[in-house]
């Protein structure tokens, strides 16, 4: 096998901020990101590849919600199911012409992939990420009496449902994840951080929830030893002051120095925060270097010329 590397996509990179995120453009998206993970292959790397699904999960349960006087509401954990599916089969696509087109025949496989998640987790009982789409007031009372929603009033732009963010403990399709990378193949799995289920007594249930990708991905990319952890995201580089005028960009970083960047303030949770702890996590866990740059820049990025790589 070759050097093992996971490639994490950006959901934001896929439905890009000023696109409605029509099929097209989200084909269009990701065939741009995988001629940079082709050339990754070419350069020797087997990858996984792994996705956010934010804007995507969204739009799922936006069209369920405008249906559901015509047809069942669909749960959360589905909605994330039909998001793997439909975006595992777009970059499988993409990136299976993309090789070809380089005279590479390798097959590229989604694996529907479910994350493991503690019941017990704090996140349960503080549900903090919104979902889909703004009710008014009214409408919000009767799906939090009706069907037991938590919601909170987003920045001022109406009620959104919240849903906890527990941490990932347990890729469950890791195995075949790894069976398929050693038989040769190309892997997409871990879509949207996987489909969250809690396990009792080895039987797995999925929850209403979402689990952080930058998170999920790290621990399916120390499982399968990954020496390489690649978070292709919508900046070039990271960066200290983000977005003041004393902006100051990050080429590279010990461990020791993104810990305490991020004890200042520096990578907000949500955004920022979870590649940067993923990135030490994934140190910690055997890794060797963690990079966070945007899709363009992968190439420059693996050259050392772009991008912030993090290692030990
Ligand atoms: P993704 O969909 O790829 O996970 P996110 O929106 O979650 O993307 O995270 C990437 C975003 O983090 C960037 O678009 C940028 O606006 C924001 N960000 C916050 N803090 C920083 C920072 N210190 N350096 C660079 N980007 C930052
Ligand atoms: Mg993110």
């Amino acid at each position: 096998m070759g050097r093992l590397a996971v490639v994490a996509i950006g959901g934001n990179s896929i439905t890009k901020a000023g696109e409605r995120g029509t099929i097209p453009e989200q084909f269009k998206n990701a065939r741009e990101t995988s001629r940079h993970i082709a050339q990754m292959i070419v350069r020797g790397y087997d990858v996984v590849v792994t996705h956010g699904n934010g804007p995507q999960v969204g739009n799922i349960l936006l069209r369920a919600e405008m249906a559901c006087s015509v047809l069942p509401m669909l749960p959360l954990h589905t909605c994330g199911a039909d998001s793997q599916g439909g975006m595992g089969y777009m970059i499988q696509q993409v990136l299976g012409n993309e090789l070809r087109k380089l005279g590479i025949d390798r097959c590229v496989t989604t694996v529907i992939t479910q994350t493991v998640v503690d019941a017990g987790d704090p996140a349960f009982s503080n549900p903090s990420k919104p979902i889909g789409p703004f009710y008014t007031s009214e409408e919000a009372e009767r799906k939090v009496r009706d069907d037991g929603w938590k919601v909170i009033e987003d920045a001022n732009r109406g009620w959104r449902r919240v849903v906890p963010s527990p941490m990932p403990t347990r890729i469950v399709e890791a195995d075949a994840i790894k069976t398929l990378l050693e038989a040769g193949s190309i892997v997409i799995g871990v879509g949207g951080g996987g489909i969250p289920v809690v396990e009792t007594d080895g039987r797995l249930e999925g929850v209403a929830a979402v689990i952080d990708k930058d998170h999920a991905s790290r621990l399916i990319a120390n499982y399968i030893g990954a020496e390489l952890f690649i978070m292709s995201t919508d900046v070039e580089q990271v960066a200290l002051h983000y977005g003041t005028p004393d902006e100051v960009r990050l080429s590279s970083l010990t461990l020791d120095e993104a810990m305490g960047y991020h004890a200042e303030g520096h990578f907000p949770p949500g955004s920022m925060g979870p590649k940067v702890l993923a990135s030490v996590e994934f140190l910690r866990g055997g890794g060797e270097e963690a990079i966070i740059t945007n899709p363009e820049s992968i190439e420059r990025a693996l050259d050392g010329e772009m991008g912030t790589r993090i290692t030990r």
